[in-house]
């Protein structure tokens, strides 16, 4: 068994969706799993999600929501990103989500051919400038997409561009823009189940753009507020440790060498299972709950950390690239300021030869 694997802790998973909860006041949630749940694993995520009474998940793309149908997840799927895949969104119980008239046509049709009505979420671009029917399209096509024989729209969401900052300025733009054209709409006779705009900043951050339900993101996997939990630990074992004499240079290119005489250890983890070269000379690892440095590059597949001052080490002792031991804890955030990035890359880097195991 590969040494290295991620630790995913469902537990902290339901607290931080205990979190979202008491924030919104038990609003529909929908859980956004996107990209296996942000490097977490989507089939067991989604698992305990439904089982803790999520109203819908969230992925990014058809495939993605097809493997969870196919684990036997029957709660409905909002699929983001994509405008094919008719077939399959019918066939798997799927609901897409809408940007033109043009898919939404398409979408009728392959329903009436089933004899069935098909339920859409439809996106407005009220300022992220990314998918999304502009706010004069809407107002125009809307109607339009909700008076096609087989289509249901169920949902009228919105994106923020900068809810996480503190300056709410742009995001009340956003939403003002979002529920000025709901009001048109309803007076125009469309009214939907629901609808959506807040991400996890939004959800920790702006209680009135909770609306009828919120889909979370990050909050979930516990970065964003202190009071979450991060769920995903990156662990490993030593697999050689050495003594070596002053002047010894580590790693390719040579770009550190010993200046003592030094123990330095081998961890089997790389920049192909999500530990980022950048990190290289500059991060730091969790041993015997005290912190070793990183030192030389970070190889593809290894890592060499200076365990020097830390006594008692040997090949059984955990290693912590992302998580706590004792009082130390490294943070996807921690390992994202340093990369120059953020949590969520960092988490969805997580390789897939990466094991995860759940507790
Ligand atoms: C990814 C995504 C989210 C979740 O965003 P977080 O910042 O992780 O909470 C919500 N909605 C859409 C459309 C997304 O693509």
């Amino acid at each position: 068994m590969q040494k290295t694997f991620a630790e995913i802790d469902l537990n902290a998973l339901a607290h931080n969706l205990g979190v979202v909860k008491k924030k919104t006041g038990n609003i529909n949630i929908l859980a956004v799993v996107k990209a296996n749940a942000y490097g977490h694993g989507a089939v067991e995520i989604s698992q305990r999600l439904v089982r803790e009474g999520v109203s819908y998940l969230g992925t990014a793309f058809t495939g993605e929501a097809v493997a969870l149908r196919d684990e036997g997840i029957k709660a409905p799927i909002l699929v983001f990103f994509d405008r094919d895949h008719t077939e399959e969104c019918l066939h798997y119980g799927l609901t897409p989500l809408i940007f033109d008239f043009s898919s939404a046509k398409k979408f009728s049709a392959a329903a009436g051919k089933l004899k069935r009505r098909l339920s859409v979420h439809i996106k407005v671009d009220t300022g992220m400038g990314r998918l999304g029917l502009t706010l004069s399209e809407a107002r125009k096509e809307i109607p339009r997409i909700a008076a096609l024989k087989n289509i249901v729209v169920e949902g009228l969401m919105s994106h923020f561009s900068e809810a996480d900052l503190r300056d709410k300025t742009f995001a009340d733009e956003q939403l003002n823009a979002f529920l000025s054209l709901r009001k048109e709409l309803r007076r125009k006779g469309v009214t939907v189940k629901y609808s959506h705009i807040a991400n996890s900043a939004a959800v920790l951050s702006m209680p009135s753009a909770h609306l009828d339900m919120v889909r979370p993101g990050i909050m979930l996997y516990g970065y964003g507020d202190d009071g979450l939990k991060p769920v995903l630990s990156l662990k490993s074992r030593i697999l050689m440790m050495k003594k070596v004499p002053a002047g010894t240079f580590i790693g390719y290119g040579r770009t550190f060498v010993t200046k003592r005489k030094s123990i330095i250890a081998t961890v089997p983890a790389g920049y192909a299972d999500g530990y980022s070269r950048r990190l290289s000379n500059k991060g730091e690892v969790l041993i015997k709950g005290k912190r070793a440095p990183v030192i030389g590059r970070v190889c593809m597949d290894t890592i060499m950390v200076d365990v020097t001052d830390i006594p008692g080490v040997d090949l059984d002792s955990e290693v912590a690239l992302i998580g706590s031991q004792g009082k130390e804890k490294i943070t996807a955030a921690d390992i994202a300021e340093k990369t120059g990035t953020i949590a969520y890359e960092v988490l969805t880097s997580v390789g897939p030869r990466v094991r995860r195991v759940y507790k």
